[in-house]
């Protein structure tokens, strides 16, 4: 065997494809060969032409009908034979060998093309067999999990004789039990009513592959007794039927059964088929558990995903969307739509935290929810958005044409919205706003919005509604703010700041009668030039330095008073700025005491002047108006700076125990209304009077500012017309000598 196997082997490298010539040249050119017919032969084909077939369906692959049809090797041997002789054939569907037999007796058909039978039995009928076209082999079939080989019963389908030989296969007390099909056999062993099935090879082959009820079943063993398949035709001497199917009936082989059953893919079909038709059940409930528990993940992640959106997306106190969810909005909406005009707009509400401390959150939450609901009414709810940033800052996503439809339009909902706080809670609250345009074709809106911002800080501690457009000139204040803080950051106060003094005048004797003492910064990165307050004094109130610079001034003024007094030279009052800040500290009134007992300077020669709008919003609180009755109790002079300006009232006459009203220039500004003008500041000139307060009236720049003010009684000047803010020693120059006019 092993010699064998090895020439084999060594063939089949040398030539690859002798295994196929070999195959074509002893079973498939069947056409090649000329098959000789007699003249009866040829006679009877050109007489008969069509000639009826019976078959029986069920025995797969020869015989078996599928949707109705009949298909199988018997019927492809006798294509085969219709495309040698030109015979047709025609094939009706019998049930059983009994009605096949008497079919062919009465000559309803002519031939039976599968026929198992053993040819005596069919010959004492009446009946003659064709040769043997093929051989099907037999096979035992048990159970998969059976020990043993043993068979008590066995089933097996009636085949006339067969049953002895049959019987031959197992011992004399073994049961046969007869079936009709051979499925029948194989659930009659399935189900334990036999121990095993005689069956034929190929079929329950497919059977067992295709039925999955059957799939505890297994080929035990294959008989050595093949099954031989004839065709059977009426036994008649006369009819060359028989002879001719004998010459050209083929023999189907074992390769052309394993090809037929590979290529007809009936096999798989019918598995998928009948898997699912004996388990429709059971496939119906799993489908249904799937599909449920998908459902129930899709809802447990809409669920949260819905969560997680409202976490992501919501403003939860307010119950709108958010920032978040407007950046993702504005982001669609410029994708989409190019050719519109897109801005962001950065909204404050000014003095809203101090109403919030003042009158409670709740108060303040009213207050957010009223800015909401007109923001709604204002806004086009499709193509724009608002949300919330932080506490009372809104952002707006809006759509515009040009820039100034876009400004009239922000003014006047800024408008609206002081309106409609004002009707709900009393008070004027300005809103500011920064607004940037974004330029078409870009989509990063997080940087629209941190310059919207930007231009919003501009307007901080606004007293009126005002609109900032980020722009190019904004940019570079922007870059200037930044590098000045830069610079303001490294400074020394006691080397690069000094005091000037601006006189206050006498306008009826043109003598100094005070001074204030006002802070310059000399630039070390520009010479030492002198720089205003207002390059540096926001920057320092921010970072709260302010009020070291206070007490340097202070100081400086402390020393010049003590100079002079120890020189025996002429003083008089100076007045300090002192930033809000210090008002909220503990230890104000000790430091300045401090100070002014440093240089033994009485009390009336150091003025503390306080902006009115510390006045107006913050004596409210407690430590504010503590630390004003403290310095009161001490008999420090509180000067009220640019009383006028904001939206002081006369009430702030008995909240704050002044000894000095500075007049704001706005005062003098306003010439429309003379008349009344006058009327206004006469009695508060009066007033102050009343209370042993003294009236100074700033930014004096003319002769129609001085009329004005001996008009109302008010005979101090702080401005340009007498004196700029000057250095210490032309200050002292013009205190030492009698000031020309
Ligand atoms: P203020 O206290 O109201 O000071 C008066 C401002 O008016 C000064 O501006 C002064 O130069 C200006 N002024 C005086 N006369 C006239 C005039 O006839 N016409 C015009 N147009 N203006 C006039 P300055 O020196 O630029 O100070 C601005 C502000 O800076 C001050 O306003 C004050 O609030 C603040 N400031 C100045 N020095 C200090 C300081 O040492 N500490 C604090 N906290 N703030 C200070
Ligand atoms: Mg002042
Ligand atoms: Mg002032």
């Amino acid at each position: 065997m092993r010699e064998l196997n090895q020439g084999i082997a060594d063939i089949k490298m040398k030539r690859p494809d002798l295994e196929n010539e070999l195959i074509t040249k002893y079973y498939d050119s069947r056409l090649d060969q000329t098959i000789l017919l007699s003249q009866d032969e040829k006679y009877y084909i050109e007489e008969k032409k069509t000639i009826t077939v019976g078959y029986f369906d069920g025995y797969y692959p020869f015989s078996y009908e599928n949707e109705g049809v009949y298909h199988g090797l018997a019927k492809q041997v006798l294509d085969e034979v219709s495309v040698l002789t030109g015979l047709t054939f025609e094939y009706v569907r019998l049930e059983n060998m009994d009605e096949a037999k008497q079919a062919l007796l009465d000559g309803r058909i002519d031939i039976l093309d599968y026929c198992g039978d053993t040819p005596k039995s069919m010959r004492n009928d009446g009946i003659a067999v064709t040769k043997t076209y093929a051989k099907v082999p037999h096979v035992i079939i048990m159970k998969r999990d059976s020990a043993t080989n043993e068979i008590k019963a066995l089933a097996a389908v009636k085949y006339g004789d067969n049953e002895e030989n049959i019987a031959a296969l197992v011992n004399e007390d073994a049961q046969i039990l007869v079936f009709d099909s051979q499925l029948d056999c194989l659930y009659a062993v399935n189900e334990g009513k036999a121990d095993a099935a005689i069956c034929d090879g190929y079929l329950s082959e497919y059977l067992l592959g295709s039925n999955l009820r059957l799939n505890k079943l297994e080929i035990r063993s294959v008989l050595n007794d093949a099954h031989v398949i004839y065709m059977a035709v009426k036994d008649d001497a006369d009819s060359p039927l028989l002879s001719i199917l004998n010459k050209e009936l083929i023999e189907v082989t074992d390769k052309m059964v394993n090809d037929y059953m590979l290529k007809d893919n009936l096999f798989a079909r019918n598995s998928v088929e009948s898997f699912i038709r004996s388990h429709s059940v059971l496939i119906i409930v799993i489908v249904i558990l799937i599909a449920a528990s998908i459902v129930l993940v899709m809802l447990h992640m809409l669920r949260d995903s819905r969560r997680i959106q409202k976490l992501m997306y919501k403003d939860a106190e307010l119950n709108i969307w958010n920032l978040n969810y407007l950046k993702y909005r504005a982001q669609q909406r410029l994708a989409a739509d190019r050719n519109q005009k897109y801005a962001v707009v950065y909204m404050d509400i000014c003095q809203f935290r101090r109403y919030n401390t003042l009158y409670g959150w709740h108060a303040g939450q009213k207050i957010l929810e009223l800015m909401v609901c007109v923001l709604a009414e204002n806004t086009d709810s499709e193509k724009e958005q608002y949300a919330r940033s932080q506490g009372d800052h809104f952002v707006l996503f809006v759509r515009y044409d040009s820039l100034p439809q876009l400004e009239t339009r922000l003014a006047a909902l800024e408008d609206k919205i002081t309106q409609r706080i004002y009707e709900m809670a009393d008070m004027r609250m300005p809103i500011t706003m920064g607004v940037c345009c974004i330029p078409p074709g870009s989509d990063d809106i997080q940087v629209f919005i941190s310059y919207a911002i930007q231009a919003s800080d501009l307007l901080k501690n606004s007293y009126s509604n005002e609109i900032r457009i980020y722009d190019e000139n904004l940019r570079v204040q922007l870059k200037e703010n930044h590098d000045r803080e830069k610079l303001l950051e490294s400074v020394d106060i006691n080397k690069d700041f000094v005091a000037f003094y601006q006189p206050k005048v006498d306008i009826r004797s043109e003598q100094i009668v005070g001074a204030e003492a006002l802070v310059r910064f000399k630039d070390p990165t520009d010479n030492g030039a002198i720089k205003a307050p207002g390059y540096f004094v926001p920057y320092f109130e921010q970072t709260g330095r302010i009020t070291e610079i206070d007490f340097f001034v202070m100081e400086c003024a402390c020393k010049l008073l003590r100079r002079r007094m120890d020189a025996g030279k002429r003083v008089v009052p100076i007045s300090c700025n002192f930033s809000r800040i210090h008002f909220t500290k503990e230890n104000f009134p000790d430091q300045f005491e401090a100070v002014m007992d440093k240089y033994q300077i009485p009390k009336e020669y150091i003025e503390v002047e306080i902006t009115e709008t510390l006045v107006v919003e913050e004596l409210q609180q407690h430590k504010v108006k503590e630390t004003v009755e403290i310095l009161r109790k001490k008999g420090i002079r509180l000067s009220i700076d640019d009383f006028g300006s904001g939206y002081s009232s006369l009430g702030v006459f008995e909240q704050i125990p002044a000894s000095v009203i500075k007049l704001d220039r706005s005062f003098l500004l306003n010439n429309e209304n003379r008349v009344r003008q006058v009327k206004i500041m006469k009695n508060i000139v009066n007033l102050a009077q009343d209370l042993d307060a003294q009236v100074v009236c700033e930014g004096v720049e003319n002769e129609n500012d001085t009329e004005l003010m001996m008009e109302i009684g008010a005979y101090v000047a702080q401005g340009y017309r007498y004196s700029k803010p000057v250095p210490e020693e032309v200050f002292e120059e013009k205190l030492d000598r009698k000031m020309d006019a």
